[in-house]
């Protein structure tokens, strides 16, 4: 545990095998002589096509690129912490991490992390189902599996007709154990999770001329109950409605896909025993 009275965070998120980018990255944090506390990697290493994400054949691939990207990113800090995205092999949701991936990378997804005193990291991984409409009310439509834009991994309640609202309360299962982390302790909270929340402009997706809601309405319930202790909320997944929005007065804070350049950073201080946000800064090569 860390016992500074200030830390820096770099965010990066949807890599998607993008191993140049991160050689650049690289290159951009050496010339500018930052060396970060630690490194949020926020889901979607690879990109396994929907359907897939359980097929084990292909996983030799696939785990050799993850090693590479935790690798090029513990080169910038030691202090790797991902989770993983719907777009990543199963073995990475597993809770008992029986494969190991990087040298000192730490998979937080189910899990918890003292980042320092009274600040605790906690993490989870993967996506819901999403629709693609016009309409913000769409997850009180009936389903149509010819208007399913993203199938969720690993909360998806049925592969052929996925439902928003099952697909939500297999989310919901995981994220009860995370909310049991920060049940018994008044301590600030900052979470990691690749989906973002449904009613943050972060969570939106431009896509074939339309804008479609990619949020988790059990994400933004949380955000809610646990207004007074979350410092931010750190998310990926959609790669143009990026940035940073407030939900109930959190900043909520998507850096953007790597895949094309996008990354972020983020500075606590501590003042009088309690951690705030000095910066949230949006970045682009
Ligand atoms: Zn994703």
């Amino acid at each position: 545990m860390d016992k500074k009275n200030k830390l820096s965070i770099l965010i990066v998120s949807d890599t998607h095998e993008e191993i140049d980018n991160l050689n650049k990255l690289l290159e951009e944090c050496e010339k500018n002589s930052y060396k970060p506390d630690y490194i949020f990697l926020l889901g979607d290493i690879v990109t396994i096509p929907q359907g897939e994400q359980d097929n084990e054949n292909k996983y030799e691939n696939y785990y050799k690129i993850i090693n590479q990207t935790l690798q090029i990113l513990e080169k910038i800090s030691p202090n790797v912490i991902y989770i993983p995205g719907n777009h990543d092999p199963k073995t990475l949701f597993d809770n008992d991490n029986k494969i190991k991936f990087g040298n000192s990378s730490i998979n937080l997804h189910k899990k918890k992390y003292e980042l320092n005193n009274n600040l605790l990291l906690i993490g989870i991984g993967g996506s819901i189902t999403n629709l693609i409409s016009n309409e913000k009310e769409y997850y009180k439509y009936e389903y149509n599996i010819n208007n399913v834009e993203w199938r969720g991994y690993p909360y998806i309640d049925n592969n052929e007709n996925p439902n928003f609202e099952k697909c939500e309360e297999l989310f919901k299962k995981d994220l009860d154990i995370i909310f049991n982390y920060i049940k018994d302790n008044n301590k600030q909270i900052i979470l990691i999770s690749h989906n973002g929340p449904f009613n943050s402009s972060t969570s939106n997706c431009f896509e074939k001329g339309k804008c479609f809601y990619a949020g988790s309405l059990i994400l933004d319930k949380f955000v809610c109950e646990s207004k007074n202790r979350i410092l931010t909320v750190l998310h990926g997944h959609t790669h143009t409605g990026t940035g940073v929005s407030t939900l109930y007065n959190i900043n909520i804070f998507n850096p953007g896909p790597m895949k094309n350049g996008h990354y972020g950073k983020i500075d606590l201080v501590l003042k009088d025993d309690k951690w705030g946000l000095k910066n949230i800064t949006k970045l682009r090569f």
